[in-house]
């Protein structure tokens, strides 16, 4: 196949796969393919998959059978990746010219140009539980989608086994990627004006302990950052998701609270709020556990926001039960909580139990957590009324004449402004008006940062 040929790469699933995409596109440009937007005049057709999801996985399937189709009258090569499950992954290996898994992407180009011979996980299906070669996968230099914003992976896979969860099947276990890259990739990024950046992995709170003390570990990286940011003299924030409270020592805590650059934000993903749900969803953390790190957060960074995931319906979930995630709710006033209706997911243990929550009852406590969080978050916002707080600008918000930004707690702040040059860049905003979701305000300073 020509090398000037066009490809084009569909991602499905979560942040980490289009972190993947960043480094799959790298290694396409640097073989001299280049990208289309449009998959017909595409020669190269690649998708990210997502195994964790079904309505990804069908996706996946209506598209392969369009493109199988389009061979009857152009030469197309497909190949498929990402996050998937063992039989997923089989069945793909008969639709698809080439399946790899992500630790194999620097050989691409030559599985392309032999087109035919795929990577040995095409010879032999089935994931590699223990991730083998995922750090020349990582030593890919990726091309960031953004120019301001950029995701960086720090670990992969997971070790946990959630019940309700596929991932530990999808990317295998914990792998934590060195620290010395991280380090150089961030004051790389951060050199080149970046203003955010996300430490990304499926436990990154986990970081460095399969590597049985030959690196450091998540609260020391944190620290080396923390003090790179000291050392660049540059305003830049630093996130990480997501952290599992089964792992989060006070330590993160205290080392968040000393550094600037280490973001205020913390997502900390409870689930549930009852005790029983948690170890039937295998979390290994309880609320007692739970509570302890949400009041060290509210005493050591007072000014964090608390970000959530909770699933309402799980499988055997009581009306008490559910009835205690309400209440957990309430006490800890996340600022925002990314609540799930259960779904039994293909490959993970829960989808072998009953799915006993009936679909009305589950929306019927979706409805009352979201009015949960709309109560508390309207008293929260309403408090930031009149004072002015910094933003990064993100782009052009759905009202017309406003552009939207992120506080660094990552609250939605609007306001009146048509200039596009501002996206990427630091403002301050006085904030005029509050509801449930977000904040409007008025451009008061453009932060002119180095
Ligand atoms: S939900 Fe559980 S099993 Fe799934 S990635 Fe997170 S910690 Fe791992």
């Amino acid at each position: 196949m020509s090398t000037h040929t066009k490809y084009h790469l569909i991602t499905l699933g979560c942040q980490m796969n289009l972190s993947d995409s960043e480094r799959v596109v790298s290694v396409l440009n640097d073989h001299g393919y280049t990208w289309t937007d449009n998959e017909e005049e595409a020669g190269l057709i690649g998708i990210l998959a997502c195994s964790v999801r079904q309505k990804a996985i069908d996706k996946v399937y209506s598209r392969i059978h369009k493109w199988n189709k389009w061979k009857n009258h152009k030469n197309l090569i497909t190949f498929i990746s990402g996050c998937m499950l063992p039989d997923d992954h089989e069945k793909f290996l008969k639709l698809f010219d080439i399946t790899f898994q992500m630790k194999d992407l620097p050989k691409l180009p030559e599985m392309i140009s032999q087109y035919g011979v795929t990577s040995p996980a095409h010879l032999n299906p089935g994931i590699d539980p223990h991730n083998k070669n995922i750090e020349e996968f990582w030593s890919v230099k990726p091309s960031y989608q953004s120019d301001y914003e950029a995701f960086i992976p720090i670990q992969n896979g997971c070790d946990k086994f959630c019940t309700f969860c596929a991932v530990p099947y999808t990317r295998g276990r914990e792998v934590s990627r060195p620290s010395k890259d991280i380090l150089a990739e961030i004051a790389l990024l951060v050199a080149q004006g970046y203003k955010s950046i996300t430490l990304l992995g499926q436990n990154v709170n986990s970081y460095g302990l399969d590597k049985k003390g030959s690196e450091i570990q998540f609260p020391e990286l944190l620290r080396q950052v923390g003090e790179m940011g000291l050392r660049m003299n540059k305003e830049f924030w630093v996130y990480f998701t997501s952290p599992h409270p089964r792992d989060m020592t006070d330590e993160v805590i205290e080392v968040i609270s000393q550094y600037p650059v280490l973001a205020k934000q913390i997502h900390l993903p409870m689930q549930s709020g009852d005790d029983k749900v948690l170890i039937r969803m295998n979390r290994k953390h309880n609320m007692e556990k739970y509570r302890h790190i949400v009041h060290t957060i509210r005493r050591l960074i007072p000014e964090a926001t608390l970000f959530t995931d909770i699933i309402v319906g799980f499988t055997g979930e009581t009306e008490e039960q559910f009835e205690n995630t309400r209440k957990a709710m309430e006490e800890f006033k996340f600022n925002m909580s990314y609540t799930a209706i259960y779904s039994p997911r293909p490959g993970a243990t829960s989808h072998r139990w009953a799915d006993d929550v009936p679909l009305d009852e589950k929306k019927r406590r979706l409805h009352v957590l979201t009015e949960e969080l709309r109560k508390h978050n309207l008293g929260n916002n309403n408090r930031l009324i009149g004072k002015t707080i910094k933003v990064l600008v993100r782009g052009t918000d759905r009202k017309p004449g406003y552009l939207s930004a992120l506080t660094e707690g990552k609250l939605i702040v609007r306001f009146p402004e048509n200039d596009q040059n501002l996206i990427g860049q630091f403002a301050d905003v006085k904030v005029t008006s509050a509801s449930d979701f977000s904040l409007e305000g008025e451009l008061v300073n453009i932060e002119q940062v180095a």
